[in-house]
């Protein structure tokens, strides 16, 4: 038996894609308290897991409904999509925007010029090349 002893109430976490970042992401959600359950098409992704990671795995094509609704989306408080592929990111995040209506919605995007468009849909976006870009650009400044 689990107990709360915070008023917090826990939050369920959907992420989708346990490559690097979507499988770092699921463990320390994991040892934080919440409930997080990581989707995968290749069941191979998971063991990129920590052996002390205390979500759920489901292993399916996150651009299928069913395997959307078989996590339990229409519950979830957060979904982070981190596949590989923009489209299919974009895809998961307008799903739970708009037919789920999740407030908490991330999702990465390659592309850096589409990520201003999806940010007015209430999605937030995470682009590695402009994060990489400032953060460079920041490491130089530091040597000036
Ligand atoms: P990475 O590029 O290391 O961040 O890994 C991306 C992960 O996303 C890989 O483990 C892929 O198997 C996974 N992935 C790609 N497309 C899908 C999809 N449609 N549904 C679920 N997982 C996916």
């Amino acid at each position: 038996m689990r107990f709360f002893s915070s008023s917090k109430p826990v939050q369920s976490t959907i992420i989708v894609g346990c490559g690097r970042l979507g499988a770092n992401l699921a463990n320390t959600l994991s040892n934080s308290d919440g409930n997080v359950t990581i989707i995968d098409k290749d069941e191979r992704s998971f063991r990129k897991l920590s052996p002390s990671y205390g979500g759920l795995t489901y292993v399916g094509d996150a651009t299928d409904i069913s395997v959307l609704k078989a996590v339990g989306i229409e519950k979830a408080d957060a979904v982070v999509s981190v596949t590989n592929f923009d489209n299919t990111n974009i895809m998961v995040a307008q799903i739970a925007r708009e037919e789920y209506n999740i407030k908490n919605v991330v999702c990465r995007l390659y592309d850096p010029e589409r990520e201003c468009i999806y940010q007015e849909f209430g999605i937030s976006t995470i682009c590695p090349a402009v994060l990489s870009e400032k953060e460079i650009s920041k490491l130089l400044s530091e040597k000036e």
